[in-house]
């Protein structure tokens, strides 16, 4: 419809997309395979885009390679100031980007918004990182010598990226990684192509600005053979991917193999503890949004709901009604609380995943299913659904990226912390509870084994601020904020002596 073109206009996109781009040019692709991008809204193929070959990956890799021996003499806080540049880009586009965010990957409005928000954040977050980017002084055993630490940019950092977060992801690593003094190569989702375009207009215009060399903010389409060459590729010192732990084994083994470094940001199987102490109006809010917001597609979402049985039977009644009003439909319109899965094989593993769960003894209280007919013609839509279930089953530990959650009754807090900690997964957790000592348990050696633990909070989403990311199969990288700026950088130790002897360390002697 006009909306959705004159969004596509505001954001450059073309019937027909580039394969890659080195920042301030796009590049014509060697080969002619394109990848049709659909919306899950409406069924309807929104543009193409074409893909990269190895000849175009390694035309990037040189670009890059020769944009880092430039941008890394720019000094921290000039490249902060890029940086700043580029929020304001993304606040002028905020609209624009976020609606196509909804369109393209289904879900709702309001997160497609947030989804930009995120970058603002993280460019601001950024911003003021690049005037801290400390390091250590030691006092050193020797006379007359200084000893410090110093954090230098690693070179090309390659940056693979999942369907579900199609554009914040990248500005999470991008972001940091810039003021850090790298340069990035960005693989998106083979499933999400058009906003990843989308994003390079976006930063194109102030690279040019600027006078920004070619290499250093690249974009490369592909599937997953192009992630494959960024993580067997010796010039490539950090790669960054967020995915399934499928991928994310992958990746680590290759990138491994040659000593690199990976920045591993996999799946989830998040679950909320509801104690017989919690608040349990605002605990059904934090259920209810962590296990159908995004249709169960984020990797924070609310997998399962490990329940005190004393609260048990009121806590489900109020939960099965709440799933009752749930409205599903068009993730455009503000009024629907669902929006669709991505794609007609994410539908296939959710219903695979229900057939699966009832052969294992799963009980359905609220039953899945695809929904047909008017507004439901992408076949992208399905009924969120509640099964009771137990925690060992192999379907339970594993991660459906649907919205299906699961319940599980505990009685001691001890048993509560085993069963959510019993999965292979650790990237987030929660306790709802008014008491103080079962909170503390929870946050405390003994408790969750998860990246993210929260209190009176549900499983889904992090602020910018933190380090986000998770333990185990989750991966054990961290993005985001706090220190996870050092993943992008080397340290160097240095010790300068201005005395007018060499005295060696551990007072060695070693006369000539
Ligand atoms: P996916 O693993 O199918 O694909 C992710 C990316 O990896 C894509 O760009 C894909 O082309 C690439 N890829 C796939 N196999 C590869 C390989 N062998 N080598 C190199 N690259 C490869 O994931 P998806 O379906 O797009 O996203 C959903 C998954 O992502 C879920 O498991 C979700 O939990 C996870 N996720 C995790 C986080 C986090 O921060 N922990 C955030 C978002 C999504």
């Amino acid at each position: 419809n006009t909306t959705i073109n004159d969004i596509l206009k505001q954001l450059a996109i073309e019937t027909n997309n580039p394969a890659y781009s080195t920042g301030n040019s796009w590049g014509k692709s060697t080969s002619e395979k394109l990848i049709d991008s659909y919306s899950p809204v409406d069924g309807q193929k929104i543009a193409a885009v074409a893909m990269a070959t190895e000849d175009d990956y390694n035309t990037v890799i040189e670009t890059a390679q020769q944009a880092f021996l430039s941008w890394r003499t720019v000094p921290a806080p000039k490249r902060g100031e890029m940086v700043r540049q580029f929020g304001e880009a993304l606040r002028a586009n905020k609209e624009a980007l976020g609606t196509l965010v909804s369109y393209e990957m289904g879900k709702s409005l309001q997160e497609g918004f947030g989804e930009v928000q995120e970058m603002i954040d993280i460019c601001d977050f950024a911003v003021g990182l690049s005037r801290q980017l400390y390091g250590l002084t030691m006092h050193s055993e020797r006379p007359s010598h200084r000893m410090y630490e110093q954090w230098h940019p690693l070179g090309i950092v390659g940056i693979i990226s999942a369907f579900n977060f199609p554009v914040a992801v990248w500005a999470w690593n991008t972001a940091l990684a810039w003021v850090c003094g790298n340069v990035c190569i960005w693989k998106p989702s083979e499933k999400t192509p058009l906003t990843a375009i989308a994003c390079q207009h976006i930063i194109e215009k102030v690279l040019k600005a600027n006078d920004i060399p070619e290499g250093v903010s690249n974009l490369i389409i592909g599937d997953r053979a192009i992630g494959e060459l960024l993580s067997n590729d010796g010039r490539v010192p950090l790669v960054s991917a967020t995915g399934s732990t499928k991928m994310g084994k992958a990746v680590g083994a290759a990138v491994g193999a040659r000593l690199g470094r990976s920045l591993l940001e996999l799946g989830g199987n998040n679950a909320i503890i509801i104690s017989k102490d919690a608040d349990l109006d605002m605990s059904i809010i934090g259920a209810v949004f962590g296990a159908v917001g995004t249709a169960g597609q984020r990797c924070t979402t609310t997998r399962r709901l490990i329940i005190h049985e004393h609260v048990y039977d009121a806590f489900v009644t109020k939960l099965v009604k709440a799933y009752g009003q749930l409205r599903i439909g068009d993730p455009l319109d503000q009024n629907n609380h669902v929006g669709p899965l991505i794609d007609k094989d994410a539908v296939a593993s959710y219903l695979d995943s229900i057939e699966k769960c009832k052969a294992e003894g799963g009980k359905f209280l609220v039953e899945g299913g695809v929904l047909t007919g008017e507004g439901y013609t992408s076949g992208c839509y399905v009924k969120p659904c509640i099964a009771e279930v137990k925690n060992d089953y192999k379907i339970v530990q594993h991660e459906t990226f649907a919205p299906i959650l699961y319940l599980i009754k505990y009685k001691t807090l001890e048993e509560a912390i085993a069963l959510q900690n019993g999965v292979p997964q650790g990237l987030s957790s929660a306790i709802m509870t008014l008491n103080l000592r079962e909170a503390e348990l929870f946050l405390s050696t003994q408790g969750s084994d998860c990246g993210i633990a929260n209190v009176n909070i549900g499983t889904s989403g992090a602020e910018i601020g933190g380090a986000f990311g998770g333990e185990k199969e989750t991966g054990g990288g961290r993005e985001s904020g706090s220190d996870a700026w050092r993943a992008y950088m080397r340290r160097q130790t240095n010790t300068i002596n201005y005395s007018d002897t060499l005295p060696l360390a551990q007072g060695i002697k070693f006369d000539l």
